[in-house]
């Protein structure tokens, strides 16, 4: 669940800039297998300036197009296990460790509403 969570959330910040103005380095991320506020998988896709740019909103609003055109990258993607042009994230903090391409692509079908 964890490498599910984790590659879905890198999948996100990194097409998130097609749909704000934003660089993915003015975006960070946080993905849990359970978290203890909502009691499910979730991950968190923040903006990175004190007190907020606007990308929130921005992303918000552009949630269905920007989960849709990440599922299409990343299931898309010829790789086998994920790669810097889909899941692995040039600024991840945790080396890019567990990451799970095929339960990314599962759990961004659900997020997309197409399983
Ligand atoms: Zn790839
Ligand atoms: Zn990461």
């Amino acid at each position: 669940m964890l490498g599910t969570v984790h590659a879905a959330e890198h999948g996100l910040i990194g097409l998130l800039p097609l749909f704000t103005i934003c660089d993915r380095w003015d975006v960070g991320g946080v993905s849990i297998a359970s978290h203890p506020q909502t009691g499910e998988p979730t991950i968190f896709v923040y903006d990175g300036y004190p007190g907020g740019a606007g990308i929130a909103e921005l992303a918000f609003e552009a949630s269905e197009r920007h989960v849709r055109a990440t599922l299409d990258l990343v299931e898309g993607c010829r790789c086998d296990d994920g790669c810097p042009s889909c899941v692995q994230s040039p600024k991840c903090g945790n080396w890019n460790e567990y990451l799970d391409k095929a339960g990314a692509v599962a759990l961004l079908r659900l997020l997309a509403g197409t399983r």
